[in-house]
């Protein structure tokens, strides 16, 4: 009966050769990063103390639209790429819609999420510079795995600064980095100036995302030979998540099909940024036209509940300030299960596209994602990321909107991940403990009090 295979992999000679940089194709650009002491714009020297130099000429291009993967990137990927575009059958089946779903993999490496694709492309440009390592945080573990696995590969050192809660009650993550050959501290730690503070300000503090960036900065600018490394919300994250949608462009352009609604999950952006560059390439070059949703955690909801403004990226005030949808630096999200979605921002890109009103958001609540997730698990195999879930539920729901409507409409979905390190969040939902959150009017506007004023 089906015509159309359920994978649909690229042969080697139809991978993509280069990245796509969508800023290229934007008639108004996003915002710039700026020093917050003097509110000018940041310069390549003044990057250049962080950030690898390659990486800070791709984070400051806004020009060139193709961007060769040098070889070495591209021979690691051919370790866990292409990643396979899979139609939904069974999925729709149990739905009973007739619209029809696709979904881009990206869990089948060991990192269990997407974040590899651009920590192979970071580790490579610090060898590359001669550097001896580099420093990071990660929330829920997935990037510092990523990054982990990486500089292994390329023989760096790693040091990446976990969030405390995180540290605690994910031992097996921090495991799988160690083996990698990374140094795993739990942040706030008392090993930099920043960690110090926060924890004499705020005794037995948990820690945050905000907060081990502020870490990981300070140990890279003060380490001679280290540099930092990011793993989402950046352009440069962007630039090599576009990898994903230039796959799956390629593999629909085989199939013959061409998709009218394109859903995934925003934490920093990278993943949604990666999977619609190309679709949003030929959107903004007036050659077609797509529907593009976000979707976000209803406990921490920087698109459809934040302000576009300058913000800080992290706790201790020392990175550079960005343009984006945020919720504020200060604002602590509940302990939603989906920790890769609970950044307080939005990279600047997809900031402005969505001001420019060229992709819409929808929040999703916690225990509607892990139905989703369930129902998903029971019909395509496949145990999923809690934050890839949401772009689950918001995909079930557009497809029942197609059902009640009568549309043939073709969705494509992002599946960042995997979930097998989650499965305290499944438990909770499992047992029926999981509770939803939604931040107050009031919580939003106080947090919104302490913007920095531009
Ligand atoms: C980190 C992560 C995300 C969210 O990050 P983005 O930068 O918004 O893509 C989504 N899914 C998984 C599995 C992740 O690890």
């Amino acid at each position: 009966m089906n015509t159309i295979p359920y994978k649909t992999y690229l042969e080697e000679n139809e991978v993509p050769e280069c990245w796509y940089n969508m800023r290229a194709d934007m008639k108004k650009k996003p915002a710039p990063l700026l020093i917050p002491a003097t509110g000018k714009p940041c310069t390549a020297e003044d990057l250049a103390p962080v950030f690898c130099e390659e990486l800070i000429r791709q984070e400051l291009d806004e020009t060139t639209p193709l961007i060769k993967i040098p070889k070495p990137i591209r021979d690691f990927y051919r370790m866990f790429r292409p990643s396979p575009l899979i139609r939904a059958y069974f999925l729709e089946e149990a739905l009973g819609t007739p619209a029809k779903i696709y979904y881009k993999f990206e869990g089948n490496n060991t990192s269990g999420s997407h974040k590899l694709n651009s920590a192979v492309a970071q580790a490579y440009y610090a060898k590359a510079q001669g550097l001896k390592g580099v420093t990071t945080e990660t929330g829920a573990g997935q990037w510092g795995t990523a990054l982990s696995m990486a500089c292994a590969f390329f023989k760096l050192d790693c040091h990446v600064y976990m969030v405390k809660c995180s540290y605690e009650q994910k031992p097996f993550r921090r495991e799988v980095m160690r083996t990698y050959g990374a140094d795993v501290t739990p942040s706030p730690s008392m090993t930099t100036d920043v960690g110090r503070l926060i924890n004499a300000e705020h005794p037995g503090t948990t820690g945050s995302l905000g907060c081990a960036i502020s870490e990981a900065v300070e140990a890279a600018v003060k380490t001679p030979g280290y540099r930092y490394v990011l793993g989402s919300v950046l352009n440069q994250v962007l630039l090599h998540q576009s990898i994903i949608g230039l796959e799956a462009r390629a593999a629909f352009k085989k199939l013959g099909v061409k998709p009218d609604v394109i859903i995934g999950c925003a934490g920093g952006g990278s993943n949604l940024g990666g999977l619609i560059a190309p679709f949003m390439g030929e959107k903004l070059r007036g050659e077609a036209d797509y529907r593009i949703i976000a979707v976000e955690p209803a406990s921490c909801p920087s698109f459809t509940r934040g302000v576009y403004a300058y913000d800080y990226c992290d706790t201790g005030r020392i990175c550079p300030l960005a343009k984006m949808y945020t919720i504020g630096a200060d604002f602590i999200p509940s302990p939603s299960h989906a920790g890769g979605l609970r950044f307080h921002g939005m990279s600047s890109t997809l900031s402005e596209l969505y001001d420019q009103k060229l992709m819409e958001a929808v929040s999703v609540k916690q225990t509607d994602v892990f139905a989703a997730a369930q129902q998903f698990a029971r019909t395509e195999g496949i145990l999923p990321a809690p934050e890839s879930s949401h772009a689950i539920r918001a995909t079930i729901d557009e497809a029942l909107r197609c059902k009640a409507e009568g549309r043939e409409e073709t969705i494509l979905f992002g599946l960042t991940g995997t979930g097998y390190f989650d499965m305290k969040a499944y438990e909770a939902f499992n047992d029926g403990t999981m509770s939803d959150y939604e931040p107050t009017e009031e919580d939003l506007a106080r947090s919104f009090a302490k913007l920095p004023k531009i």
